[in-house]
């Protein structure tokens, strides 16, 4: 491996730029110009990969706004490029995945990169960039097309059919992409997710499911001097409800419940006949989730009054449920230290309380390990940054691992 790594070492600067490029193209989730330029940037970026690219056209998925009325969103294109191995018979079936819509929306202030300086690991400075997305996880991507394009010019992949997929809505929860998960996740043997692994470099073993239940309580609206009586008033409704959800937290050691959101009202003189609760739960295994699932309708029941003029309807839950490591996976696992052993590095593996596609892929029944990214921390605040070097490092661990499968 030694030829691959002072290749990729080689082109650390050009993996830098490209990254500063490609972070500097705003790509947030909810705006569809901004993704579809950066569908057709990244075309042109994986072109020395293969120039066939299938641009796959997702459906619209439905979002329930501030006034509880449902809307269709429209969101950008899965990309998709096939490298199939030219051996006869079966062969290993890899997906390297990962998603390239950002959280930082085109009104978002954090909008270009910046390099600086600063103390590393072991003491000594090193380089670093700071941008919206540099980790999360446009980093992964350049890390995985540089590990592919490092694959095809020095292994021997004709005993692996490679698939890479990028997909456009992984921040909110991949509404639209799981369909195209839930019709490829079978075709795969295993898959190679590029979010960023840990602050320290540790990857991420077991993962916590999550999920979002969007409570609408109704009411009544009426005046508040003239007839106050008359009003039921939703906003005092789900505070009740967000207090007795609240509640939950402690009954189980391993589930969190946040409301994080509680929007109704307008007027002040209006008894407020709408209020939307977001409630975030996070769950470790499924008798938790099970758990969890029953408790929120029974919240909802329990203050679901027609009979008084008080109405509530619950929609959403955990739609990526916990990655627990399985058999295979810890078979991948090993193979992964055997692989970064030989180009020295070791690697370490940690919990993690956030969720990714590999929990919607792990629950498709396709093994996975999601941590294949680059090295840096504060995703998803204006702080968000990448250690430079760990990008040549990450692809030639990707390298390694592939090289493992060549057999
Ligand atoms: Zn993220």
């Amino acid at each position: 491996m030694q030829d691959v790594q002072t290749w990729l070492a080689d082109h650390q600067a050009q993996m830098a730029n490209e990254l500063e490029t490609l972070c500097n193209l705003n790509s947030g989730s909810d705006s569809l110009i901004g993704l579809s330029q950066v569908a057709n940037w990244l075309t042109e970026y994986f072109e020395p990969i293969s120039s066939i690219v299938e641009r796959i056209e997702l459906p619209s998925y439905e979002l329930l706004d501030e006034q509880a009325v449902i809307r269709s969103q429209a969101t950008g294109p899965a990309l998709r490029w096939n490298i199939p191995g030219s051996a006869p018979g079966k062969k290993k079936r890899l997906l390297l995945t990962i998603h390239y819509d950002t959280v930082y929306g085109p009104e978002n202030p954090f909008q270009v990169c910046e390099r600086y300086e600063d103390i590393g690991p072991g003491g000594q400075p090193e380089l670093r960039m700071r941008g919206p997305g540099v980790i999360d996880a446009k980093g992964g991507i350049v890390v995985l097309r540089w590990a592919v394009l490092a694959a095809k010019k020095f292994l021997d992949l004709s005993h692996i059919d490679l698939s890479i997929v990028l997909t456009p809505d992984e921040e909110i929860g991949s509404p639209a992409s799981s369909h195209l998960w839930q019709r490829i996740a079978s075709t795969f043997d295993f898959a190679m997710l590029y979010e960023p692994c840990l602050a320290d470099g540790s990857m991420v073993s077991n993962r916590k499911g999550t999920g979002t239940f969007v409570v609408v309580a109704r009411g009544k609206a009426a005046h508040s001097g003239r007839n106050f009586r008359e009003g039921r008033n939703a906003v005092t409704l789900a505070c009740q409800m967000a207090l007795a959800m609240d509640a939950l937290n402690g009954e189980r050691p391993n589930v969190t419940i946040n409301v994080g959101r509680i929007r109704g009202g307008e007027a002040v003189n209006v008894v407020p006949d709408l209020a939307v609760l977001h409630v975030n739960v996070r769950v470790s295994n499924r008798e938790d989730q099970t758990w969890i699932e029953s408790q929120m309708q029974q919240v909802g029941q329990r203050f679901n009054a027609p009979e008084s003029g008080y109405r509530v309807e619950i929609t959403g839950g955990i739609k990526s449920p916990p990655k627990n490591v399985d058999e295979t996976t810890t078979i991948w696992m090993e193979q992964i230290e055997r692989a970064g052993f030989q180009i020295g590095e070791s690697i370490s593996w940690k919990l993690s309380g956030g969720a990714s596609d590999g929990n919607k892929l792990s629950a498709l029944g396709l093994p996975n390990i999601d941590t294949f990214g680059p090295e840096g921390d504060l995703l998803h605040s204006d702080q968000e940054w990448v250690r430079l070097s760990s990008l040549p490092r990450k692809a030639l661990l990707t390298a390694a691992v592939i090289k493992g499968q060549c057999v």
